[in-house]
């Protein structure tokens, strides 16, 4: 089969490897799209990341059961999503609904360090942690089920419901999907903010987007405290930059939530502010499995749809991709393999 695996440094070489085979525990996954992560980034700049010489990597897929055997609950052509988690499901943190911390939740994930991943023809994936699909949520859009959990799970953490006045500050994938999950829960109001022309443009575009403020005007903490006089109940960051989270930090309203979905150099908390105004900051991982059945349910019922924001590549454009996203020519909120290309 064809697979992408990470070379060495800023290497991603498209190779032939051996197809995965089934057993009892797992089923093999004829995957259609997988899409490129964030992480996978640091994957290829080998920044926090470190893998085994080999390794395919690819963490956000779906596609059709290839092969299974019997038992498993899935027939060959079943249209499935894989999640990237394995919690072991009996540990103090399973046991209290917190798995996204359980120390085995990597152990024989896809694409993360434990099996395996989805740039690749055929990916193995544990059968408790693959989910069929509804008809109606496409392959395309099931490959970004996960990175909309990733989203799901801070806003979840910060308890967003229909009175939440809520500011993401970032609009790339995690903190556009942040602002499709804050509306799926209801939220009244969503701001968000965004320093590239390209995105503020996509994030203006979306109709769970409120309003967009650019992070380059120089009185945009005015303009957004303005419009909630009161303060923001929620603010997710998620764009890496400092100057982000302190005015995500500001912004809130005294006894406000606060989630962290990314961090950059420089990052610093004003613990004055923190303390003085008995601020929530919650460090945010992965998500739960209940979540990710959750954001299936939502797709399905219309709630949440991303569809449009998954640009289809091949997997020859993989070396051209990374690059680009790395030096910011590669402008889609979020890029796709499709295989069939
Ligand atoms: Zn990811
Ligand atoms: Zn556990």
């Amino acid at each position: 089969m064809k697979a992408l695996e990470i070379k060495g440094l800023r290497q991603i070489e498209l190779v032939e490897k051996e197809k995965p085979v089934a057993d009892e525990r797992f089923s093999v996954i004829k995957v259609t799209h997988a899409g490129i992560c964030g992480s996978d980034l640091h994957m290829f700049f080998q920044t926090g990341f470190i893998l085994r010489p080999g390794y395919i990597i690819g963490h956000e897929f779906a596609g059709v059961i290839e092969e299974t055997l019997p038992g498993s609950g899935f027939e060959v052509g079943d249209r499935v999503v894989a999640m990237d988690v394995t919690p072991c499901g009996n540990c103090e943190y399973c046991n209290s609904g917190r798995s996204e911390l359980c120390a085995m939740g990597f152990a024989e994930a896809p694409g993360v360090g434990g099996v395996d991943g989805g740039y690749a023809e055929y990916c193995k994936v544990r059968n408790d942690f693959i989910r069929k699909l509804p008809e109606n949520i496409s392959l395309k859009q099931a490959a970004m089920i996960e990175p909309v959990c990733i989203s799901m799970h801070a806003v979840n953490m910060c308890g967003v419901n229909e009175n939440s006045n809520v500011l993401i500050t970032g609009g790339g994938a995690i903190g556009l999907f942040a602002a499709a999950a804050a509306k799926a829960k209801g939220a009244k109001y969503i701001a968000l903010t965004e320093a590239n022309p390209g995105r503020i443009k996509i994030a203006e575009e979306a109709d769970f987007v409120d309003e967009v403020f650019n992070a380059a005007d120089p009185e945009i903490e005015e303009k957004i405290k303005a419009k909630v006089p009161e303060g923001y109940d929620i603010s997710v960051e998620c764009s890496g930059h400092p100057a982000a989270a302190t005015l995500a930090l500001y912004s809130l309203k005294r006894g406000g939530q606060h989630a962290i979905l990314a961090y950059g150099p420089g990052f610093k908390y004003d613990a004055m502010a923190i303390i003085n105004n008995e601020l929530h900051i919650h460090g945010s991982v992965m998500f739960t499995v209940p979540e990710f059945e959750d954001v299936i349910k939502l797709m399905s019922e219309g709630k949440i749809n991303v569809e449009k924001y998954g640009e289809l590549i091949a997997m020859e454009e993989a070396q051209a991709t990374f690059e680009g996203l790395s030096d910011g020519s590669k402008p889609a909120v979020k890029y796709i393999y499709d295989m069939s290309k």
